[in-house]
């Protein structure tokens, strides 16, 4: 199943129900069915062909849906860069992936020129609403080349949390392979229906936010736009009746500490699904008290995934010391999870691993890198996550961190995240992150890096107790250091290579 037949059987069955909103902007799936063809008459007139490259650069917005899905129809090739980030990363971006145009949103023209300027042969640079106005003018084209299921219509680059950002090719069958499988087994996005409502909440250069085209289109529900996120407008918006989204675990702890929970009603919200990076024990638990009527889902995926391989319904969401709470939950129907040794082959039962995936979602290979594509794809398509984890007897899996992060420390190992999770309910402490750092005596110590809550002291002692009484005493941090502000990229995931880099000048960190 692809886009196009996606379009063109909601533009009938549905014709005047909405696949886009953003502000006051409204798209029918009639008009979302017409419109991507006039873009794909726009881009063929501005030499975008099948297999060829172009970029977004702006904020969330239903214009850039609008031209995933004209991609996605005729082969060519989005690419949606990040607007936080710097010029000369989103000159890489432009240049790496040889756009032949860049379609700028709102505010970010110049940017986008000042960058073009600075490339060989740099793409040419359109402003969205000129771009659309131009489109709407435009015959939609009739017919046009269909693209092979396999063929990339979508570059997506990784986060760039352990290293550079990698894009990763998306194909048609990457996008809706699992949607399709996942009707079969009754999956929570199966029980969505014409008034249900998605809200976009999470940046589209990433795959948690441009994940949100293909499960609305999959469905024949609105996407609702926001440009960016805010606590604030995620809160408004589901007041206003948003009845499913996701959110990274730093963006549900923003929302939930912004003044106006406190009055929100919550109650129209059916789905809340999470993830991406680690989600903290306690705020999970806070969070299900504060949105009883939600079903909470934990996401586990990565862009190399096209997201979601493994999720966690609402059913094991059992604040009454539920065990699964803690796991990214079991494969999806169509996927397969194996937690692999380093020879390769499955760990038994509750041991620890890497998390190995075969899946019709895994990406073909990262663009222009073939030796980071074969260092992760096996030849018989197994993909390795560089994640570690534990299955257990019944099929759960339970992220334990990045094998990057792992610190060694007295030839122990402990993961960064099961340390945070135990220190996230201090009292005083809003934000934690634990790195390892050089020391004489263990080769490696944890250290714990806090942000402290607006009004609190926090004391280093009071911490490692704190941890004490909840982990083992090896995993507990020996120091803690108290910092303003916490790195993040943004996918609102912690930068702790950042952390570390000042404890690790000049030196080589072992990776296992
Ligand atoms: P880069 O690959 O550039 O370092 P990244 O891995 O953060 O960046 P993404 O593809 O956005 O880029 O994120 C995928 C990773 O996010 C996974 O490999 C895993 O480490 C983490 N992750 C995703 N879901 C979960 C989850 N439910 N719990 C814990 N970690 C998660
Ligand atoms: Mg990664």
């Amino acid at each position: 199943i692809t886009f196009d037949e996606f379009l063109r059987h909601w533009a009938a069955q549905r014709p005047d129900g909405l696949a886009l909103v953003e502000g006051e902007r409204r798209t029918t799936y009639a008009q979302a069915e017409v419109l991507t063809r006039q873009l794909i008459a726009f881009l063929q007139a501005h030499g975008v062909g099948r297999g060829d490259r172009f970029a977004w650069y702006g904020k969330n917005s239903d214009r850039y849906f609008l031209l995933l899905f004209a991609a996605a129809r005729m082969g060519a090739v989005i690419a949606p860069v990040g607007w936080r980030l710097a010029p000369r990363e989103v000159g890489y971006i432009l240049a790496d992936t040889e756009s032949k145009l860049v379609i700028a949103g709102e505010d970010f023209v110049a940017a986008a020129q000042a960058v073009e300027a600075g490339i060989d042969n740099g793409p040419a640079v359109f402003e969205a609403a000129a771009a659309f106005a131009e489109a709407a003018g435009m015959e939609p084209a009739a017919s046009f080349a269909q693209p092979d299921p396999d063929e990339a219509v979508l570059q997506l680059y990784t986060s760039g949390t352990t290293g550079n950002p990698k894009g990763v090719l998306l194909s048609n069958r990457n996008l809706f392979s699992l949607r399709r499988a996942s009707r079969v087994a009754n999956m929570p996005w199966d029980k969505l229906d014409a008034q249900d409502c998605l809200l976009g909440a999470m940046p589209i250069a990433h795959i948690g936010g441009t994940g949100s085209g293909p499960i609305a289109v999959a469905n024949g529900i609105p996407v609702h736009v926001l440009p960016e996120y805010t606590p604030d407008g995620t809160l408004a918006a589901i007041e206003a009746g948003t009845t499913l989204l996701f959110l990274v675990p730093a963006a549900v702890q923003f929302m939930m500490q912004h003044p106006r929970a406190a009055t929100t009603d919550f109650s129209r919200l059916k789905y809340l699904m999470y993830g991406a990076a680690p989600m903290p024990l306690e705020l999970l638990k806070e969070a299900v008290k504060m949105m009883p009527a939600t079903g909470f889902i934990q996401l586990y995926g990565m862009t190399e995934t096209t997201g979601t391989v493994s999720l966690l319904p609402p059913e094991d969401h059992d604040v009454g010391g539920n065990r699964r709470m803690r796991s990214a939950g079991k494969a999806v129907p169509g996927v397969r999870i194996e937690v692999r040794g380093p020879d390769n082959q499955p760990v038994p039962t509750g041991e620890i691993g890497e998390i190995c995936i075969l899946s019709p979602s895994n990406t073909a290979g990262y663009w222009k890198l073939p030796e980071a594509t074969a260092s992760t794809i096996d030849p018989d398509g197994w993909l390795h996550t560089g994640d570690a984890g534990i299955m257990d007897e019944d099929g759960y899996v339970y992220i334990q961190d990045r094998i990057k992060d792992m610190i060694i420390s007295g030839g122990e190992n402990v993961y960064p995240a099961e340390v945070e999770s135990a220190i996230y309910g201090h009292p005083a402490i809003a934000e934690v992150a634990v790195i390892g750092v050089p020391s004489a005596k263990w080769g490696e110590e944890v250290k714990a890096c806090v942000v402290a809550k607006p009004g609190h002291e926090i004391d280093a002692a009071d911490v490692i107790a704190w941890a004490r009484e909840r982990i083992a005493a090896f995993k507990a941090p020996k120091s803690v250091d108290v910092i303003p502000l916490m790195p993040r990229n943004a996918s609102g995931k912690i930068l702790r290579r950042e952390l570390r880099a000042p404890y690790w000048e000049g030196q080589e960190r072992q990776i296992s």
